[in-house]
């Protein structure tokens, strides 16, 4: 069939594969889940499974989204702290920006690994990363109906171990660069953490006033703008916190040629292996 003719949520099953046959045949009898809780036989965009973690991974997703707060708070304000006292407080107004547009950037090029390298089976990353991004590619709308800590679990079982490293240093320290390098860092954690609730609230259907009125200033990631992401070709638009990075990311093709390096150090995308293997099976093609 025509790409062009092709539908997209189709197209993005080809690009990733499709789901295994087990879990088709639950598709085929599925019940969907809304984001209200409530059961509808069929919607757009939601897969009408429930996906459960296991009782060690549930653990660690509650427990490190307690912890993140708390060391989230401890830092800024005991870095804070330290910038007042060395008289250094107008770095901490370099931190905020600084620390937005890091965020997006960071979970940027983690969204962009996950759709372009590994795959669901590889060890640590393929369960807890690249499976949740494949799924949402297929279901959109299932983010919707997830719960608070399945969205941020996973960013705060990495981020909790480096605010505390943080805390560290900032209690052995007393240098006044380290102060807004820490400051930067929890920021930039916090708004990595927070990038999935944005991504939830940009495939909503009926976002709170408050969520448009954030979207329509661009302070988080806007639908239209995060609809290029689910959109032919699906290799633009990897930036899902805020969003900003996207136009001169996609200007200067930084993806692209993060490619061209990982390829000529022998480091081939999904797509490019999905390509070579077609043309080996059909040699005429
Ligand atoms: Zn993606
Ligand atoms: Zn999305």
């Amino acid at each position: 069939m025509s790409a062009l003719l092709q539908d997209p949520v189709d197209l993005e099953k080809e690009r990733l594969g499709s789901p295994p046959p087990a879990q088709n045949d639950q598709l085929a009898g599925a019940v969907v889940l809304m984001p209200d809780g409530s059961l509808a036989s069929s919607s757009p965009g939601y897969s009408g499974i429930a996906e459960h973690s296991t009782p060690a991974h549930a653990f660690l997703e509650h427990s490190t989204s307690i912890l993140f707060p708390v060391l989230f708070g401890t830092n800024v304000y005991f870095s804070f702290d330290r910038l007042y006292e060395l008289k250094l407080l107008w770095l901490a107004a370099l931190a905020i920006p600084l620390a937005f547009v890091l965020g997006d950037f960071v979970g940027g090029l983690v969204h962009w690994a996950a759709d372009t390298y590994f795959s669901e089976d590889t060890p640590v990353v393929g369960p807890a990363l690249v499976k949740p991004f494949r799924q949402h590619h297929i279901f959109p709308r299932d983010i919707c109906t997830h719960t608070l800590v399945s969205i941020v679990g996973n960013v705060c079982i990495l981020a909790v171990p480096v605010l505390a490293l943080c805390l560290f240093l900032l209690w052995v320290s007393q240098h006044g660069l380290l102060a807004f390098a820490i400051l930067g860092t929890s920021l930039m954690a916090a708004a990595t953490v927070a990038t999935n609730v944005f991504h939830k609230w940009a495939h909503q259907e009926r976002p709170s006033a408050g969520v448009r009125w954030l979207q329509r200033l661009r302070l988080v990631l806007e639908p239209r703008h995060h609809q290029l992401h689910h959109t032919e070709p699906f290799e633009r638009h990897y930036c899902i916190t805020n969003g900003w990075l996207n136009p001169l990311l996609n200007k200067i093709r930084f993806f692209r040629k993060l490619e061209a390096i990982l390829r000529f150090l022998g480091i081939e995308t999904n797509a490019s292996k999905r390509l070579a293997k077609n043309s080996c099976d059909n040699p005429r093609m």
